[in-house]
């Protein structure tokens, strides 16, 4: 008798060949090209595991020690339990939740915890960086709550802290958001902090994009000033996709009732499993030196960049992304986006600040280096990605067909998952 169950995937070729085959696909499809895609990673055959696990089954409303369902004492609490004490551990918080089932549901678990329909939000402005959740006009936050946003300087391209603190002065808002998707800079957190108590408001990290590097120390931690950060963890935390909610003790109540009952119903027993092992993961020191070479990688790639032309968004970065300006080169951003996609670079075309064309078309790329970093990769092979994307956006469509094989080359050198003689 087996004694486990798991991700059996000739039972599901046999079950559902179609899904089996999309599977195939994909697994081939991030292996085989170059992923540039800021918010990705590759999770670990360990974290995969445990999703694909029998704790899917599982009904656990409520917290370890007080559910309501049975059959979460022996083993359900135990590992949520391990999973909060982790996330606890790593960033020194007083609290976590781990339930949320994704970065905007912490996230309205944040809003639902601190502030009522209609009172005033100080957050940054999608068009400069910030996410969706920050205020957007035809999301949640855009429509329950009166939005103010700050932005970057048009010279420096960062975030004005005298604008910040001059919005805040003026409009008195109950919560301030410090966050971003797409902003390259590293946050003023002790700046955010006085802010928030000269108006006497809360204040909440969004920390989806760069909780993998505040994990492996080489990006100061947003913990110690915040009454709140919430995060993803699947971006450079590279666990499953999901996100823990940290507090302190004057929070943890209200924080843990916002995501459930609040905003939430089952919580996702599996997925907070393969959470507690990404966090065991990132206590591992092949983590900080995966960290450090995010950002080895992503300045090899921008310097890379900016030598042959391109102009990158306040002049570089301090974290795992950059912004790079396609305009100068005669293209859009999703004219960029498509050209570096038909040469196997998968990259998203992003806003830069100040942007004159609409969002869907945009005048720049965003660019991350948490998957390559993740493969293995150093600074000396993403130096010749940056003549790859370079080849990509600015060669014929022969130049390009030539680009993919190399990066064909490149890849298998650094495979994304371990493949075996028959791949
Ligand atoms: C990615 C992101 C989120 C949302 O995460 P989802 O899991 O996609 O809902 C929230 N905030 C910021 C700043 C993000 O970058």
């Amino acid at each position: 008798m087996s004694t486990f169950w798991g991700p059996d995937f000739d039972q599901l070729q046999a079950t559902d060949p179609e899904v089996a085959q999309g599977l195939l696909d994909e697994l081939q499809r991030q292996r085989s090209g170059l992923q540039l895609i800021a918010s990705e990673n590759f999770a670990s055959p360990a974290v995969l595991a445990v999703q694909g696990s029998v704790l899917t089954n599982k009904y656990a409303e409520g917290y370890p020690g007080r559910r309501y369902y049975g059959g979460c004492e022996e083993v359900i609490d135990p590992l949520e339990q391990l999973a909060i004490d982790r996330a606890k551990q790593l960033f020194g918080a007083d609290h976590a939740n781990v339930q949320p089932h994704s970065g905007a549901s912490a996230n309205i678990a944040a809003y639902f915890a601190t502030v009522k329909p209609g009172e005033k939000v100080l957050a940054m402005s999608l068009a400069d960086g910030g996410h969706l959740t920050h205020g957007m006009k035809i999301n949640f936050s855009g429509k329950w709550f009166d939005i103010v946003s700050y932005g970057v300087r048009e010279d420096t391209e960062t975030i004005d802290m005298d604008q910040v603190r001059a919005l805040a002065l003026e409009h008195r808002p109950k919560l301030i958001i410090a966050g971003w998707s797409a902003y390259p800079r590293q946050l003023d957190f002790p700046a955010f902090r006085a802010i928030a108590d000269e108006v006497d408001a809360v204040l909440l990290c969004d920390a989806a994009h760069f909780i993998g590097l505040v994990a492996g120390r080489v990006h100061p931690s947003p913990v110690p000033y915040c009454d709140i950060v919430t995060f993803t963890t699947h971006k450079t935390l590279r666990g499953p996709r999901g996100a823990i909610i940290l507090t302190n003790e004057r929070w943890a109540k209200a924080i843990d009732k916002a995501v459930f009952p609040g905003t939430q119903g089952g919580p996702l027993e599996h997925v907070i499993a393969a959470k507690a092992v990404a966090l065991r993961e990132a206590m591992d020191p092949g983590f900080a030196a995966y960290a450090q070479r995010i950002l080895d990688d992503i300045r090899a790639l921008a310097d890379g960049l900016t030598e042959r032309g391109y102009r990158i968004t306040s002049g570089g970065t301090d974290t795992h992304l950059f912004l790079a300006d396609v305009t100068a080169k005669g293209l859009t951003g999703a004219q960029a986006e498509s050209r570096c996609d038909a040469a196997g670079i998968v990259l998203n075309k992003n806003a830069i600040p100040f942007d004159t064309n609409p969002p869907a078309v945009a005048s720049g790329i965003r660019a991350g280096a948490s998957c390559v970093a993740t493969q293995g990769m150093g600074p000396e092979e993403l130096t010749h990605v940056a003549g790859l994307v370079d080849r990509a956006l600015m060669g014929s469509d022969e130049d390009r067909a030539q680009v993919r094989g190399e990066v064909g080359d490149l890849v298998k050198r650094f495979p994304a998952y371990p493949t075996g003689a028959d791949h």
